[in-house]
């Protein structure tokens, strides 16, 4: 017998493999199979990502270089290069966009698809990931992985269970035992701190949170109860959101050394305002809102804005507001970070996509996953 049910969505989640250090191994074949780290190695620098080999050392991303050589000390540090990785994320898309409109970006290397209704009339969507991962093998030379399931959450967790090179499906059916033996720590949204808290209450799977009532779960976790107590029970309804309009755009520079005084900001300053200049032509897009970010040795940050009248991009404009917002009153010694930001965008109205009104129920039949 048909009936009729809540529509069921196929949602892909796709994400690169160790990206940073894929590419730098792409682009030299000399550190292939060798321990990389991305960033990450001047004196306070952060590494923000780690080849296979070298994560076997223990070394992660957002670790500070000095810790990644004590544990690695063969690591090979390379520099970020983020046009690259633009470059490549852009064809990236490209392959998602053959399938569907419907394309969440998290980051460059990573973004949730919905192929409910797709380009190709595919009813798998085990098998549109699969295509979509040879594809990107064929045109960049890089593995990604996946995950496929009826809703973001359970993509995004599938996609790390075969990582590297591989995809999992959890097809509606195994929603629920899938997430009953999950390790709680696996869920998305829970990182240490929560992790900690989970086990304090006894949670370490989700068979566990989902013995857990909302009140309690609301008691205790606050505005993420409902999330977790609707998220065990395969209930999690955001829909991917495709072509998020850009809010701001920014560049920043932290320094080795810290500075004391204006004079040597405004320098350290005129190369950032480049960045933001390039950036903004590159969107094609300008902005009325100039904010210039300053973190203090101690690590208190200050933000000091002025919104224009007019919308500019160009780099002597930018300095011009940054400026001023420098020598107001309230500067503190020894500056560490400074930033320009652009926001209120005039892309506003740009954004055309529109996702078609879901329908609620439809007609379910037993399809392919
Ligand atoms: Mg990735």
């Amino acid at each position: 017998m048909i009936e009729a049910q809540p529509r069921q969505r196929k949602i892909i989640h796709v994400d690169m493999d160790a990206f940073y250090a894929s590419v730098a191994q792409l682009d030299d074949p000399s550190l292939v199979g060798k321990a990389i780290a991305v960033g990450g190695s001047g004196r306070r620098g952060v590494i923000s990502a780690a080849s296979y080999e070298a994560r076997k050392f223990g070394v992660r991303s957002a670790m500070a270089g000095s810790l990644a050589i004590k544990l690695c000390p063969h690591l090979i540090f390379v520099k970020t290069d983020f046009e690259r990785y633009k470059e490549i994320s852009d064809r990236v898309r490209k392959i998602f966009f053959e399938y569907t409109d419907l394309v969440e970006p998290l980051s460059l290397d990573e973004a949730y698809l919905d192929v409910t209704e797709n380009k190709k009339g595919n009813p798998s969507a085990s098998l549109i990931a699969l295509e979509i991962r040879q594809k990107i093998k064929e045109r960049t030379g890089l593995n990604a992985s996946a995950g496929i399931s009826i809703n973001k959450f359970i993509a995004k967790v599938a996609s790390d269970i075969n990582k590297p090179n591989g995809q999992k499906t959890v097809p509606p059916e195994e929603v629920i035992p899938f997430l009953e033996v999950l390790d709680i720590k696996k869920f998305y949204g829970v990182g240490k701190v929560m992790k900690e808290k989970m086990y304090r209450h006894g949670i370490y799977t989700g068979l566990d949170l989902k013995g857990k009532s909302i009140e309690f779960l609301s008691e205790n976790f606050g505005k993420s109860g409902a999330y977790y107590y609707n998220i065990v029970r395969g209930i999690h309804n955001s829909e991917v959101k495709p072509s998020r309009t850009r809010k701001s755009l920014a560049a920043e520079r932290t320094f080795s050394e810290n500075i004391a005084s204006e004079i040597f900001m405004l320098e350290k300053l005129a190369p950032i305002s480049e960045e933001v200049e390039r950036r903004l032509k590159k969107s094609k897009v300008a902005g009325k809102t100039v904010t210039l970010k300053i973190k203090y040795s101690d690590f208190t940050l200050q933000t000091r804005s002025k919104t224009l009248p007019l919308y500019i991009s160009d780099k002597n404009l930018i300095m011009e507001t940054v400026t001023e917002l420098l020598f107001q009153e309230g500067m503190k010694n020894s500056v560490r970070l400074l930033g320009i930001s652009m926001s209120n965008l005039n892309n506003e109205k740009k954004q055309t996509l529109k996702v078609s009104e879901e329908k609620k129920y439809e007609v379910q039949l037993k399809l392919d996953f």
